[in-house]
């Protein structure tokens, strides 16, 4: 006898009819819900993806590519789940999810079999079908089991409650400012909905096993050793069992619009309109915008784009995003998930974004984009943020240091208000090359703000502009000429500051015919290397442990050789994660790296994390998983609290390495961790730039 299974077995008519009428009636519900949130994506701005509707959702040949490329890596290759820390619950999560593929795709083709002439769920082919979902739906059911009591054991730190500042934590909890990350009875419901319904569908199986048993019911191992449990049954006491579980799977449909299940469809739908863009470019607002609209940046939910409206409800209120933020891990009201659900929330009140957020945690953001790394569905928490403070700063909410950094920039062109003629202060007897004397040059050396004012900043600019002579490399500076690249002001959210600064850069580029620039500021470089492009200045950059490491590799210099463990790195995380670059800085000490690679994935986790395994004495946060200095997004010219600096929990995490010496490749983390080394600890601990460790390795 060929093995098969016979739908509907001992069903009548009427109650295949009944089957039909609640299954389109479950699934008609779940689309009026779901058409409610639709019109509300409506509101929004037609921009981004949807209405470019035809590249990315009609069957063009470029948009079915990015369609399944991005299904394809984000949906079925989980690749941001992957990629995040296991203790973030990413196994269990990988399990429910290729679980609940199986199941889904195993329905879909056993109704092809059933509605279609083709005929093809027998022999060979139906014990392998049958064996894969058994199997598979058992890891779902463990999933959830996981995830439940993963979610009852939670620690009070995985809940939200970070450990560096406990008791102000539960002050503002108290004061309604700040509320816990997870463990909602939603979630309990959600894990138990899934939990009936694939449990009662192993039910329905085994009882039809006991009805009617057969030789090759081995092939579905969990269903048929439920079956032998079972007492002999009834057709009747059958369809009770099977109507049960349809009950589940009806109201699964129900809720699908509903709680986090929502981003079941989201997810899918979310990732495969995703626009790549690099993390590091913020998209520009025009005049005619501002004309037409009559004002700048995000005040009301509606002012965002469709395409951002409809990506907060893919959120799955995972928390990674919280779970990585170092404003909310130093006990700030700064929530990344709670931004994406509250603003999600202003969409249906109409309540402003910045009231249904809170001003205080708008501010509190670094722009470092670990949030942005641990979403697995792709939400752009940066893009949002700035859009909201863009609205902040132009109604004039934005007071203090904060404000003073901008009038400073617009005035002296200086984000420390230095005068333009101070810039070329450091050069002094070093015999610096200028644009303006008329040198040829390849590169030109881009000091920035903190590069020609900061006292242990101008030691990086020295140590990189006496290499690049040392190694013979043609290069020129701008001295008076420079005026800063405006990356505070727009990350502050002052957009038309930061276009005037760039636009003032640009025509000194092209006056000099600059092509290459190099500079030791990950934040400059960001700007010229992912924002500039938009007032046409299209120039090749590189931060100066690229260019140096290449020297290095070319034999024009000798790699620092420190003594294994002496020295700690700390990655920017505008170089690191927005920029994809750890392996050229620990190159420059002699560490063979690939943490640039994208496969660092969950095994290197379970691994320990990904190792350089080299001379450096490794934090745990490193890489593109670095954690934040704090100076990011404007954050490094507005008052802080000194028990809530997110360079002291750095600082901490560096020192517990047990070097003795801390070394950086970016001017606003040296800014940051000098003062917290100092304040976390009294040990005498050097802090350089890896181009002055370069310089004394070099030095006749
Ligand atoms: S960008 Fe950084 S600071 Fe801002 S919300 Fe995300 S993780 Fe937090
Ligand atoms: S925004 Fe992304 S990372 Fe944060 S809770 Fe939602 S799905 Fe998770």
């Amino acid at each position: 006898m060929e093995p098969t299974r016979q739908e509907f077995f001992g069903f009548l008519l009427p109650e295949k009819l009944l089957f039909y009428f609640l299954a389109f009636l479950s699934l008609g519900i779940c689309f009026w819900q779901i058409r409610s949130r639709i019109a509300l994506w409506l509101s929004g701005k037609p921009l981004g993806p949807i209405r470019e509707g035809i590249k990315y959702w009609l069957p063009t040949r470029e948009g079915l590519g990015r369609w399944a490329n991005n299904v394809g890596l984000y949906v079925i290759g989980q690749k941001k789940v992957r990629s995040s820390r296991p203790r973030s619950g990413a196994p269990m999560h990988l399990m429910l999810f290729y679980g609940f593929l199986t199941l889904f795709i195993g329905t879909t083709l056993l109704a092809i079999n059933t509605y279609s002439p083709f005929k093809f769920h027998k022999g060979l082919y139906y014990l392998i079908y049958e064996m894969a979902l058994d199997v598979m739906g058992l890891g779902f059911l463990i999933a959830c089991v996981w995830a439940f009591f993963r979610r009852l054991a939670m620690t009070r730190a995985e809940l939200g409650w970070a450990d560096y500042h406990g008791d102000q934590d539960e002050k503002q909890w108290r004061e309604g400012r700040r509320r816990p990350m997870s463990g909602t009875m939603n979630d309990y419901a959600v894990l138990g909905l899934l939990f009936i319904t694939g449990f009662t569908g192993y039910l329905a199986e085994a009882a039809r096993m006991a009805l009617n048993p057969q030789p090759f019911d081995w092939s579905a191992p969990v269903g048929h050793a439920l079956s032998l449990a079972l007492p002999q049954l009834s057709v009747e006491q059958y369809k009770f069992v099977w109507w049960f579980h349809m009950a589940w799977v009806f109201a699964f449909f129900m809720l699908i619009p509903r709680f986090r299940l929502r981003h079941i469809v989201m997810a899918i739908l979310v990732s495969a309109g995703y626009e790549k863009k690099p993390w590091g470019e913020l998209k520009p607002i025009t005049m005619e915008e501002v004309e037409t609209t009559g004002q700048i940046g995000v005040t009301l939910a509606k002012d965002y784009s469709r395409w951002q409206l409809m990506s907060m409800d893919a959120c799955m209120e995972c928390g990674r995003c919280t779970e990585v933020c170092p404003a909310w891990n130093v006990g700030k009201v700064l929530n990344p998930k709670l931004v994406v659900q509250d603003i999600r929330g202003s969409m249906a009140s109409g309540v402003a974004v910045a009231e249904a957020v809170s001003e205080e945690a708008l501010w509190a953001c670094t722009t470092c984009n670990a949030c942005v790394e641990a979403c697995p569905v792709l939400i752009p928490h940066v893009d949002l943020i700035v859009g909201a403070r863009r609205s902040l700063v132009a109604e004039g909410k934005l007071s203090g240091t904060g404000a003073t950094m901008l009038r400073q920039v617009g005035s002296t062109g200086s984000a420390w208000g230095q005068a333009a003629i101070d810039r070329e202060d450091w050069m002094k007897g070093l015999d610096v090359p200028l644009c303006r004397d008329g040198v040829e040059f390849e590169y030109l050396m881009w000091v920035g703000c903190a590069g020609a004012t900061d006292p242990g900043a101008i030691r990086t600019t020295k140590a990189v502009a006496q290499l690049l002579k040392r190694a013979g490399v043609k290069f020129a500076c701008l001295g008076k000429e420079e005026a800063c690249t405006g990356d505070p002001a727009r990350r502050i959210g002052e957009e038309f500051l930061f276009q005037e600064k760039a636009m003032q850069n640009v025509s000194v580029f092209q006056k000099y015919k600059v092509k290459k620039i190099v500079t030791a500021c990950p934040h400059c470089m960001n700007t010229f290397k992912n924002e500039y492009h938009q007032f046409d200045g299209d120039v090749e950059v590189v931060h100066h442990t690229q260019l140096l490491s290449q020297l290095v590799d070319d034999g024009k210099l000798a790699a620092s050789n420190p003594n294994k463990g002496e020295v700690t790195y700390h990655d920017p995380c505008y170089l690191a994660r927005v920029n994809n670059e750890s392996d050229a800085p620990r190159s420059l000490v002699g560490d063979a790296t690939n943490l640039n690679s994208e496969a660092i994935d969950l095994v290197q986790w379970l691994q320990n994390g990904p190792s350089s395994g080299g001379a450096l004495a490794e934090p745990e946060h490193r890489g593109r998983k670095t954690l934040c200095c704090g100076a990011g997004g404007g954050r490094m010219w507005m008052e802080e609290e000194p028990n809530q600096r997110p360079g002291n929990r750095r600082a901490e995490e560096l020192l517990a390495t047990g070097a003795k010496t801390v070394a950086v490749g970016c001017p606003f983390c040296r800014i940051m961790l000098d003062a917290s080394i100092k304040q976390v600890s009294e040990e005498e601990i050097r802090l350089v730039d890896l181009a002055e460790m370069l310089q004394e390795a070099n030095a006749e």
